[in-house]
């Protein structure tokens, strides 16, 4: 639905300048050469690493090769990213022998599939980082008796969602199709089933993992628990996912969809919402945005230049009482609704995410409660009248099993908050950046009464952030510091 827009010259290097510049573990302190010494032999070691690849007959490129720049380009065009080289391993085997050249020639590794979820690496130094790109690790196998999806790691969550409709079972995806499973499982995730359901890692049965020695690893709660734990919310950054089982959700088709209002109409939908939301049975997780579009011929007539309220998620419910839930949203009369039952896949077209990558930065917080005034509070910055950058702000509501541990779950088997706020603009060009971040960071101000100071990993494009209790945090670093004693991998999230 939305745009690509093409990106200015230079403009990923004004973001680095936007955000501390993150060191990580630098090559030339590891080794104690100097810095001339380690840059010659940064040329050798990228060299040394390529040669034993292509000896392995895995797919790499280096800066130069006609490949790199299209490997290295992530979805979210806003950020580049300049790695010492890209590697596309076929399967797990390729993946352990990746592996173990890197440590063994004392390169880095960061796994990779979209780049959606790139905004933590603007600024890291990359020079000495390998990028390893999932694509071709593809493929979903349901069984339907055990209700288990076997996902490869670089498959999209669209795909998953079709094969497993296809057994009439539901999987716990986010709002895009084109996201990767696992990179969203391993951020917790969270979807439209999820005040219903919790965090979709609560649903990850097993993984399989190359660890930094190499080996591929079976995990789950009973081979390797302590791994098993760290990687369902905590997993950037502990080696390189091959696979998971994901436990599938009973549903054949879902009862979902938005309403839209004009944006005039904001201050009685979203402090109607806000009242709703209250007492929302946890069948119901819905999200509201104030969203602005620009006038394009592409977008139908009822988004071309126009700014909107919508509310839009699901309802899992039979159609009547999912009418029942929905009635006083309803009353508001919205100009468009499609609330009603659809096929699963079409809940992936709900959201109206772009369909293609996009240069965007994105702000995010979340917020124990959503009350009338923080209502206001929201209204005064992009409710009617106002003029905003951001082309999305949202508040997800979270709350309902979002909220409960489970005893089996991994470190973040809930989310402490029960709303997100989230801030989309749409920037091509280093003033349209400057001026999205300035308005998300103003929103996340205006709403820093009712802020928790947690962060959901999914949702977060900063280094920096808390997303565990200090105590999780400290033992996320323990199991990290034991299974990458060298600090191999580097992940999108600093532990
Ligand atoms: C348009 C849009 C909509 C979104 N909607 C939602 C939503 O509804 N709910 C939600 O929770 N999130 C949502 N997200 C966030 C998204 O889930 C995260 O950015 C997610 O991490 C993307 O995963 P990816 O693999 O596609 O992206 P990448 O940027 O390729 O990967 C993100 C990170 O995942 C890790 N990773 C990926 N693959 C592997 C692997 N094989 N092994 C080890 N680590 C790996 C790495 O740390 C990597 O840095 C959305 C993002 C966008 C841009």
């Amino acid at each position: 639905m939305i745009m690509f827009l093409p990106v200015a010259e230079g403009y990923p290097r004004y973001l680095e300048d936007r955000h501390p510049r993150f060191t990580g573990r630098g090559l030339c302190g590891r080794l104690g050469w100097s810095r001339r010494t380690a840059a010659s032999t940064l040329g050798g070691m990228i060299t040394s690493l390529h040669t034993e690849l292509r000896l392995a007959d895995v797919e790499t490129h280096l800066p130069g090769d006609d490949g790199y720049d299209d490997a290295r380009t992530p979805w979210n065009r806003a950020v580049e990213l300049r790695p010492a080289g890209v590697a596309f391993p076929r399967d797990a085997e390729e993946v352990c022998a990746l592996v173990r050249a890197a440590a063994e020639t004392g390169l880095r590794l960061a796994a990779m599939r979209t780049g959606h979820g790139v905004g933590p690496f603007v600024g890291v130094d990359l020079s000495d980082v390998f990028i390893v790109k999932t694509d071709h690790l593809t493929g979903v196998t349901i069984d339907p008796d055990r209700r288990i999806a076997r996902i490869m790691s670089g498959t999209l969550w669209r795909d998953v969602v079709v094969a497993a409709a296809g057994f009439g079972l539901a999987v716990p995806h986010g709002s895009a199709g084109d996201v990767s499973a696992v990179g969203f499982l391993l951020g917790g995730g969270l979807s439209f089933y999820g005040r219903r359901h919790g965090v979709s890692a609560n649903l990850v049965r097993s993984i399989e993992i190359v660890t930094a020695d190499g080996e591929l690893r079976h995990v789950d709660g009973v081979h390797a628990p302590e791994l098993f734990w760290a990687l369902r919310g905590g997993g950037s950054g502990l080696g390189i996912v091959v696979a998971v089982e994901l436990e599938l959700l009973p549903y054949a088709d879902v009862y979902a969809g938005m309403l839209l209002w004009d944006r005039e109409r904001a201050p009685e939908v979203v402090t109607a919402w806000a009242r709703w939301t209250r007492d929302a049975p946890e069948s119901a997780t819905t999200s509201l945005r104030i969203m602005s579009f620009p006038p394009l011929p592409e977008l139908p007539p009822f988004l071309s230049g126009r700014d909107l309220v919508v509310i839009d998620g699901v309802v899992l419910e039979e159609d009547e009482r999912a009418d029942e839930v929905l009635a006083e949203l309803r009353r508001l009369s919205p100009e468009v609704d499609t609330f009603g039952r659809i096929p699963l896949a079409a809940l992936l077209e709900v959201h109206m995410d772009p369909p293609q990558p996009t240069p965007a930065v994105t702000t995010h917080s979340m917020l124990a409660e959503f009350d009338e005034e923080a209502a206001a509070g929201f209204l005064e910055l992009v409710g009617p009248g106002t003029r905003t950058p951001l082309m999305v702000a949202e508040v997800r509501h979270l709350g309902g099993a979002f909220a409960r541990s489970t005893d089996d779950g991994g470190i973040l088997s809930r989310v402490e908050g029960d709303y997100a706020l989230h801030t989309v603009a749409v920037a091509p060009t280093p003033e349209a950046a400057e001026a999205g971040l300035a308005a998300g960071e103003a929103l996340d101000a205006r709403l820093a009464s009712w802020a928790t100071g947690r962060y959901a990993p999914t949702f977060t494009e900063r280094r920096g952030r808390t997303f565990f209790s200090a105590e999780d945090s400290d033992e996320l670093a323990r199991i990290r510091a034991a299974i990458d004693p060298a600090g191999l991998f580097v992940g999108n999230h600093t532990v």
